[in-house]
């Protein structure tokens, strides 16, 4: 099992699992991205955090996942990156946390 490492997280933030975590990794090395302040391009995924409801120029799908560099000699290793939803997250796992966020419906 993983801990959740620290005192950072929080009742709105939305713990990744392990195929989370992994489509996030995948969607970095796509996008190509890597630590703005190190140079590094491994990242490990935390939590992510619904951004749709609060800023109206973001997709109303988007999150902001917490990253944190693998370099333990970088200065500033947390970041974020913005992805949305169906970008890492499969929809049936959202409705698994007590405060689900509000969904748009949608016919299945
Ligand atoms: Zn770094």
């Amino acid at each position: 099992m993983h801990d959740v490492d620290d005192a950072m997280v929080r009742p709105e933030l939305i713990a990744l699992d392990w195929t989370a975590r992994e489509r996030v990794r995948e969607q970095i090395a796509a996008k190509g991205g890597y630590c703005e302040c190190c140079g590094a391009r491994e990242f490990d995924g935390g939590a992510a955090l619904y951004l749709g409801f609060l800023f109206l120029d973001e997709d109303h799908d988007a999150y902001m996942v917490a990253l944190t560099c693998r370099n333990r000699e970088c200065a500033k290793p947390r970041t974020g990156i913005v992805l949305s939803e169906k970008d890492f997250l499969d929809g049936e796992r959202l409705s698994r946390g007590e405060n689900a966020s509000p969904a748009p419906a949608s016919p299945r």
